[in-house]
């Protein structure tokens, strides 16, 4: 039935409905017809299209070559992802777009002390009092944000591992340079393996 209905317009934007259309005229008539019930045409066009799930091809040209639309859908696909990162409605990941505002398909990282960094999604303070896990401060009682940038650049209980990484370095460039992305895990991780001696428990 939508077929039919899609043969009706006058300005098709299907190349398949343009060229049935010029293939009709006036001694050709389209009717829909129930399907199974033994109707000869009907069945012969069933089993056309049953024999054409078994081929390799298909058929149809969409009037792009394949590189085209794979291209064409790549954009499309991140058009859609960068909306719905920038979407002011959106309030997960808001720490990480802060860091990355642009969506990227090659950014990826298999560390769990970088993406705890670039979450702000680890063994933080902040992190235990916003879900609820524990309420807790930092021990040093120097900022109450408390999340992973007080330990990156802030905290005085790791200052003897913070040689090289100063506020001037965004989270990208340390991120970027080998010496201080080692650094920043050997942060991450001592944090998280010393949470007795950072963490200050609240009543
Ligand atoms: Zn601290």
């Amino acid at each position: 039935m939508s077929a039919l209905k899609a043969l009706q317009k006058h300005q098709p934007r299907n190349n398949l409905i343009e060229e049935i259309q010029a293939m009709l005229d006036s001694s050709v008539s389209l009717h829909w017809v129930k399907a199974h019930i033994g109707i000869e045409g009907n069945e012969s066009a069933d089993k056309a299209a049953k024999e054409a799930t078994t081929r390799n091809n298909v058929d149809l040209h969409l009037g792009l070559p394949i590189r085209s639309l794979k291209t064409n859908l790549k954009r499309r696909l991140l058009d859609h992802w960068q909306r719905t990162w920038e979407d002011r409605e959106n309030s997960k990941g808001r720490f990480t777009y802060a860091i990355y505002p642009r969506v990227s398909t090659s950014r990826c990282t298999d560390n769990s002390h970088i993406t705890q960094a670039l979450t702000n999604h680890g063994r933080f303070p902040s992190y235990f009092r916003r879900f609820n896990i524990k309420e807790s401060t930092c021990r040093c009682g120097e900022d109450v944000s408390d999340d992973a940038l007080h330990y990156i650049y802030h905290c005085p209980s790791v200052t003897h591992l913070r040689n090289r990484i100063s506020p001037s370095h965004s989270l990208p460039q340390i991120i970027s340079d080998t010496r201080m992305a080692q650094e920043l895990c050997r942060i991450i991780h001592f944090v998280n393996t010393h949470q007795d001696d950072i963490l200050q428990l609240e009543d």
